[in-house]
């Protein structure tokens, strides 16, 4: 009997992690990545316990705690006065998950070692060039055109999978809204090889610095040879340029912000993103899926775009193995928007936008009443647990298994 083919768009984490799922199912996979090779541009790392669960179920955790760094503590600075605010504890969560901690492994990697583990399945299949054009379906299946090196060819599976970011082609070729906003201010991210552990005394992997005038995120990796890197990012000003941005004086000023060094940072990566809070207004058309930042985008405070991306990953998935193997009808695939869209608004979108507003409020009566807070549930056990539950997205797992 033929197996059912699933056709993806996209080999970025989230579409490489959805293979995997689909592979170790036993269905066959073609995965469609329009670049040559992976993605390293620094963008993901934190990676949070309910998600270091589903790396578990396909099979990578091990390798993923091993490229990367286990961050137990997250803290919050009041930047101008370099003080420590508070600090929590995901080992508070230890009853609660396998995994009570953050992991920091660059996305990249996740997707490498996807794509290395998907090769060995038979009938799995991974393309790097073709880019998927269009899509159409049928009663029984839908096919993906795409454009690669060698012209236009056309791909004809069951299921196709939209994991393509966000300026998604498949999603603007299904003609789905992306409804949400943009910030006006974009987001400079600076890797830098200098030792903020050293600087800035009693920091930890995961720091968030609150500043009227500039917040910053400051966190480490371990970098691809495994000595490690701090990545620090910042907003820009509205009306500052690319250009001045990325340049000198910005990049050196910012940083000596942060700590005053006394000489140059060493900086080895600049980059600059837009940022927006959107979502989908459906994750599905037919026979086909929205997953990970083509169905959301939302900006990068508390690192939980990607992790609700693996997922989407993983719910739809269960979803279509459940469809196909006749345990549920075709209605299941309503479940599949109502559980996810739900939970990125709930949990993804209100979790981002309120951190943003937290390290940049300006109000003094205002600052000082969100540090009271944090400090108070730091303090609490039982409000501490409930904090990190939410922020490790192990209640918006809980949520949707109450879901119908
Ligand atoms: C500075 C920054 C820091 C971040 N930090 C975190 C964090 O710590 N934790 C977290 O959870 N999230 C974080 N995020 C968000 C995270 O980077 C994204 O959510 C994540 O990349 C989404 O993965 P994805 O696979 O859905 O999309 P992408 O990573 O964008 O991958 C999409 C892939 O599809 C390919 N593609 C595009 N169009 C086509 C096409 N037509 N055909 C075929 N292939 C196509 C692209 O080349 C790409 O490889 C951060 C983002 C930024 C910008």
């Amino acid at each position: 009997m033929k197996k059912t083919r699933i056709i993806i768009a996209g080999g970025g984490p989230v579409g490489v992690v959805a293979a995997l799922a689909c592979a170790q199912n036993g269905y066959a996979v073609t995965l469609l990545e329009a670049e040559a090779e992976i993605d390293d541009n620094p963008r993901a790392a934190t990676t949070h316990p309910s998600t270091l669960e589903m790396i578990a179920r396909v099979g990578l955790i091990e390798q993923f705690i091993s490229e990367g760094l286990v961050a137990r503590y997250f803290q919050f600075w009041d930047k101008p006065a370099r003080v420590k605010v508070v600090e929590f504890d995901h080992d508070t969560l230890r009853d609660e998950t396998p995994y009570p901690f953050v992991v920091q492994t660059e996305q990249h990697k996740l997707a490498r070692m996807g794509i290395e583990r998907l090769k060995t399945f038979a009938d799995a299949e991974v393309r790097c060039s073709p880019r998927a054009t269009t899509v159409s379906q049928h009663a029984d299946g839908a096919t993906v055109s795409a454009d690669g090196p060698d012209g236009t060819e056309t791909l004809r599976g069951n299921y196709v999978i939209g994991a393509d970011g966000g300026r998604s082609t498949i999603r603007k070729a299904l003609d789905i809204d992306f409804e949400g906003f943009t910030w006006p201010e974009r987001f400079l991210v600076l890797t830098t090889l200098d030792d903020f552990q050293e600087l800035l005394a009693g920091c930890c992997y995961r720091n968030y610095l609150a500043d009227p005038d500039e917040w910053t995120n400051l966190f480490k990796v371990a970098g691809d040879d495994g000595k490690g890197r701090w990545r620090a990012v910042f907003p820009t000003r509205v009306e500052e340029s690319d250009d001045q941005a990325l340049g000198d004086e910005s990049t050196y000023s910012r940083l000596e912000r942060v700590f005053p060094l006394g000489r140059r940072y060493n900086v080895v990566h600049r980059n600059l993103y837009k940022v927006h809070q959107r979502v989908a207004a459906t994750f599905r058309k037919g026979r086909v899926f929205l997953a990970g930042d083509s169905a959301h985008v939302n900006n990068s405070v508390g690192g939980l775009g990607l992790n609700g991306g693996i997922h989407d990953a993983m719910e739809l998935i269960d979803t279509l193995h459940q469809v196909i193997t006749k345990q549920a009808g075709e209605e299941l695939f309503d479940r599949y928007t109502r559980r996810r869209r739900t939970l990125n608004v709930e949990f993804v979108q209100e979790q981002t936008i309120l951190n943003k507003k937290r390290l940049e409020e300006r109000d003094p009566k205002a600052r000082q009443a969100r540090f009271d807070e944090l400090r108070a549930t730091a303090e609490d056990p039982i409000k501490q647990r409930e904090f990190l539950l939410r922020t490790s997205l192990i209640a918006s797992v809980r949520k949707a298994q109450s879901m119908a």
